[in-house]
């Protein structure tokens, strides 16, 4: 499939992503997950390739690429370690709306260091009370001279605490409707008022670090909003775009990880006399396994595609999402299913893809949020 999608000089990008997976991520995969530690060498090697600025424009120090290279890199890491490929992932969405919404000196400021993984980004929206609901959010920004003061907690931030947060806050508590009353905000690690209440311990992806937040009259230059002051939730959209193409391409990794160890693990396990790769129950399983990952990863490249030519696909970004994330669960415990009793220990990578896949269902927004949004567009609200 993959000459008649990718050009030659995406292959021999997938081809050098791949080796410098092996190198460099292979040999910490296992420990990242049981350590729930990812080392910092890693992210050096991956920002001195250029992996974190690939949709960053060349003058601001990244590649220019676009999205599809971006998903390329999130598919190939993310079956070496989800954690590894996550934290460069929120690390991206957090520079996404600096660079569509940035002004020349903020791009300059915060989006040359994100591009040269100098500094983890991440992106804060969900709260303790608020998760799907984003529009209800709680947390509170009030112009007061030059600076906007933060009052609030964010919950669930993948990279909190480590490098540049994008912020999102209500500016107008009064706007008729939620969604034009928030703005989005750049608040930088070491801002006072700012800090770490707690790590989350989470079920998979281990080695990211997943924090609370709390803003207690965090105070940041009035030059730090992006875009238009109550216009945020427009930010967020977009935002959401590249995060749902990115997850698409996180499940299609583990899809892509599961499979390759099940077919493995096929060939060579005995019982009744031959390979169980020759019971047809095990050889269909594996046939629907690899016809939906077929299919996701055709969904995924489209949407990418479509993003680089300056689209904004809200509807086919959820529908790839959720068609990913759905049938890549049930993948991943097919997968599982054929490894037996091996497939259930910690000896082979599944137990930790099915971990991880479980996310993609979840973070970004979640299957039922994805169809609330395909629906609204197919049918109206
Ligand atoms: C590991 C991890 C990393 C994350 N990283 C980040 C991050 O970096 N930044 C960030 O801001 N957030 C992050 N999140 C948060 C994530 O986006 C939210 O968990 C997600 O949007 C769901 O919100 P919630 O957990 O509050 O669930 P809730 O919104 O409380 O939903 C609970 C359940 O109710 C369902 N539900 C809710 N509303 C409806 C409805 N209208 N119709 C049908 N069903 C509904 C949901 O689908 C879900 O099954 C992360 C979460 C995790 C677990």
């Amino acid at each position: 499939m993959e000459e008649f999608i990718f050009s030659k000089e995406e292959l021999e990008f997938r081809k050098n992503v791949i080796e410098f997976s092996e190198e460099n991520i292979a040999p910490h995969a296992r420990e990242i997950d049981e350590k729930n530690e990812i080392p910092q060498l890693i992210f050096d090697a991956m920002g001195k390739q250029g992996y974190f600025g690939l949709t960053v424009p060349k003058e601001y120090g990244g590649l220019g690429k676009g999205v599809f290279y971006h998903c390329n890199v999130t598919e190939i890491l993310g079956k070496y370690s989800g954690a590894v490929s996550m934290a460069r992932n929120a690390t991206v969405y957090s520079l996404t709306p600096i660079q569509m919404y940035g002004t020349p000196e903020q791009k300059e400021k915060f989006l040359r260091p994100l591009a040269a993984g100098k500094s983890l980004g991440s992106i804060c929206i969900t709260e303790p009370e608020v998760g799907s609901d984003t529009a209800r959010m709680e947390t509170k920004a009030v112009l007061e001279g030059d600076e906007w003061v933060i009052n609030g907690k964010k919950r669930f931030i993948t990279n909190g605490g480590q490098g540049q947060h994008i912020v999102w806050a209500i500016t107008n508590p009064n706007a008729e409707r939620p969604q034009k009353g928030m703005s989005c905000f750049i608040v930088p690690k070491e801002t006072k008022g700012l800090s770490v209440e707690k790590r989350h311990d989470l079920l998979g992806m281990r080695g990211v670090h997943n924090v609370q937040l709390k803003f207690e009259n965090v105070r940041i230059p009035k030059e730090h909003l992006i875009g238009k002051e109550n216009e945020g939730f427009n930010i967020l959209m977009r935002m959401f775009v590249t995060e749902r193409a990115t997850a698409t391409a996180e499940a299609t990794a583990f899809m892509l990880g599961a499979i390759e160890t099940a077919k493995k693990y096929s060939k060579e396990r005995v019982q009744f006399g031959r390979p169980i790769a020759k019971f047809q129950a095990i050889r269909f399983m594996i046939a629907d396994m690899v016809t939906i990952c077929y299919a996701a990863r055709l969904m995924l490249w489209n949407l990418c595609r479509q993003i680089d030519a300056g689209g904004n696909p809200f509807k086919e970004a959820a529908m790839s999402k959720l068609f990913a994330s759905s049938q890549g669960i049930q993948i991943c415990l097919n997968a599982l299913q054929i490894c037996g009793g091996d497939g259930y220990t910690k000896e082979y990578p599944v137990e930790r893809y099915l971990r991880d896949m479980k996310l993609m269902q979840i973070g970004g927004g979640t299957d039922q949020i994805q169809k609330l949004i395909i629906a609204r567009e197919e049918l109206g609200r």
